[in-house]
């Protein structure tokens, strides 16, 4: 298990490296103000311990207080959310509903609004991805990881026997009734791939909802923005890890989702065994491909950068082609050199940064 820096950063001015690696940055070192004089819009920053990771919520507003409460108020849906879908909490709704599949195939089972819609835009990418991406996943991450903390990866026996468990054709909705059915026992759900982008779009609809729209929300390697800085045309990001050079690329109103092995890994016997499982063979990925997606909400970008690190280049790029305004880079460090993929429509870089030095070692967070 090790971590490393990675993912995206929005540039001008660093602030703190947060435990992940990622730094985020301003765009100039005083306030930019625009508007009349006595109300003029500031930036604000906020920093929330959520979901395994840091979410850091930056936005423009005309008063603190408004500004303070709306961070607040979008802190508190995330942290809602994760009581609903987390699956290391044994209470949450998610975990429930796995555990009612304990004793065999389940009937239809209600579930909240907020769970259902993760589950059916997690059955539209596990359709389209062929299973690559595939929320039933979760027997084999959890023996994924065991194995980081015991330093050995899983037998194919081990894998054999929870095989039975997983396959997104298992998972049955019906939107109709907003019912759920899970059609094989001891089924697992895991939304770690998904449910961070669908908290990042739900926490920036909260600001919306206040009135704050030129906002952005950063939940580990995953951001959501709304509307730019003000005199922006966008938020300025740029897109870090493995040994390809830092790009950076301007956004408004979407939003961009990082995977890779940057984080959590196991290595043994010479390879780096990736925290992202193919759920057709149960077996760890153990390529190094670092995949960030663009599209127009969190959650789609999120659940797209994990399948897409599944199936690789160029297999990848196709399943992003099929969703509009999705667009992903692909960089794939092997054995002989990097190599890098983009969808044509990936926006070209700003620049071309050099790669920054490596962040810090920080304390390591509880895995995840
Ligand atoms: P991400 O960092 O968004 O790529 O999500 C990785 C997390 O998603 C892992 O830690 C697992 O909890 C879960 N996961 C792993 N492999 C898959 C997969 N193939 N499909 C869906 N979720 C996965
Ligand atoms: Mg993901």
């Amino acid at each position: 298990m090790g971590r490393r820096a990675g993912g995206a950063r929005i540039l001008g001015r660093t602030l703190p490296t947060t435990a992940m690696g990622l730094r985020v940055l301003v765009l100039s070192s005083a306030p930019l103000v625009v508007g009349c004089a006595s109300m003029p819009l500031e930036r604000f920053e906020y920093e929330r311990a959520a979901m395994g990771t840091r979410f850091r919520i930056v936005l423009y507003a005309r008063a603190r207080e408004a500004a303070d409460s709306a961070a607040e108020a979008a802190f508190a849906r995330v942290a809602a959310l994760e009581g609903e879908l987390s699956d290391y909490d044994e209470r949450s709704e998610l975990s429930r509903l796995s555990g009612a599949s304990d004793s065999g195939p389940t009937g239809p089972i209600p579930v909240s609004a907020d769970l259902f819609a993760v589950l059916e835009c997690s059955q539209r990418v596990a359709a389209a991805s062929g299973g690559a991406f595939d929320v039933t996943v979760g027997p084999y991450v959890r023996l994924w990881r065991r194995a980081r903390r015991q330093g050995e990866p899983p037998g194919p026996e081990r894998l054999r026997q929870v095989a039975p468990s997983v396959g997104f054709r298992r998972l049955a909705l019906d939107r109709g009734r907003r019912t759920v059915r899970l059609l094989a026992p001891a089924m697992r759900l895991d939304l770690g791939g998904i449910a961070k982008g669908f908290a990042l779009d739900e926490a920036l609809a909260v600001l919306a909802r206040r009135g704050i729209e030129r906002a952005l929300v950063l939940g580990g390697g995953d951001i959501a923005v709304g509307r730019p800085p003000p005199g922006r045309a966008g938020w300025r990001i740029a897109i870090v890890g493995l040994e390809a050079p830092e790009e950076e690329i301007e956004l408004a109103c979407a939003a961009v989702a990082t995977s890779g092995d940057l984080e959590r890994y196991l290595d043994f016997g010479g390879k780096r065994y990736s925290h992202i499982v193919d759920p057709r063979t149960g077996r760890a990925l153990d390529e190094r491909r670092l995949v960030s997606v663009i599209a127009p909400g969190g959650m789609l970008a999120d659940a797209l950068a994990t399948a897409v690190s599944v199936l690789g280049a160029p297999e990848g790029l196709a399943l992003v082609e099929r969703f509009d305004g999705a667009r992903v880079r692909v960089a794939i460090l092997a054995p002989d050199g990097l190599r890098v993929f983009r969808s044509p429509a990936f926006p070209p870089a700003l620049s071309s940064l050099p790669r920054p030095p490596s962040a810090p070692p920080v304390a390591p967070e509880p895995l995840r």
